[in-house]
């Protein structure tokens, strides 16, 4: 993770060139609850993608006390955006570090039209077809018991439910043997904000990426054993061929290029 220092943000706009590529880009849609995280932990280990949580990064930055996080930190707490210019600038500069290179999932970014457009400014790859947009179709009724009930490891964000998906050990992670937490932000009415932020700001992505035919659905209301055979297999399906891979932009691509600069 990053703790970037918000003194060294900058809006995606004003970044210097940057070596930018990536082979594929996976990115999880759905509400809060409908299981991005999960997903992503699960596709990144089979797949050896990275995983980009805009969540996990913003938490970062304020358990370092950095400036990005000092103004992130009301928005979190009350189950608001993040200024998308901020978050833009953020996920730019994650994206080009090396382990990034072989590609990436991102995992509650885009989050608005703006980030949508923002995304596909820094990254002209994204014509490509080795791009995937995964949408987790979840039932809303379950989405407050999902959030409330779950708990993350402390050391690694390993996601425990302590009804579908208790640890072997009360409040201890089976992975690590870390302790488990409960995200502060995961209780009943910042989650009820979170999801009316989510209906307003997020959903019109859907048909944002419908219209761009990268959309593909995929219902998560099962157990995430599942849900990860069901995106395995539609990942599988749209593996890119050979002709596509050797068309498709050079490996390195300068920001400023992509930004028509
Ligand atoms: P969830 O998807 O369960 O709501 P996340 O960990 O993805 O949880 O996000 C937690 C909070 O971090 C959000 O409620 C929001 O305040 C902030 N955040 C995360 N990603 C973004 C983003 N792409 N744009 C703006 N704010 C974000």
């Amino acid at each position: 993770m990053n703790g970037l220092d918000f003194h060294h943000q900058r809006s995606a706009q004003e970044r210097p060139g940057t070596l930018w590529y990536s082979a594929r880009l996976v990115i999880l849609l759905g509400p809060p609850g409908a299981g991005k995280g999960t997903q992503a932990q699960r596709l990144a280990q089979q797949s050896g993608l990275q995983h980009l949580s805009t969540g996990d990064m913003l938490r970062d930055n304020l358990r370092h006390a950095t400036e990005l996080g000092k103004m992130a930190t009301p928005f979190i707490n009350e189950g608001r955006l993040v200024p998308d210019d901020i978050v833009l600038g953020m996920v730019q500069d994650r994206i080009a570090q090396s382990d990034c290179v072989n590609g990436f999932i991102l995992d509650g970014f885009p989050r608005t039209l703006a980030q949508a457009r923002g995304l596909e400014r820094i990254c002209r790859v994204y014509k490509s077809k080795s791009i995937t947009v995964v949408n987790l179709v979840v039932h809303p009724d379950t989405l407050v018991r999902r959030l409330t009930n779950r708990r993350i490891c402390k050391l690694s964000g390993h996601i425990y439910h302590l009804i579908d998906h208790p640890p072997i050990q009360n409040g201890i992670c089976d992975v690590d043997g870390s302790e488990l937490m409960q995200r502060p932000d995961d209780n009943e009415d910042v989650i009820r904000e979170r999801i009316r932020t989510y209906e307003c700001h997020t959903r019109p992505l859907i048909d944002y990426y419908a219209a761009r035919g990268l959309l593909c659905r995929v219902e998560a209301m099962g157990h995430p054993d599942a849900v990860s055979s069901e995106i395995k297999t539609l990942l599988d399906r749209q593996e890119p061929t050979k002709q596509e891979a050797r068309s498709s932009p050079p490996l390195a691509t300068r920001v400023n290029e992509s930004l028509g600069k």
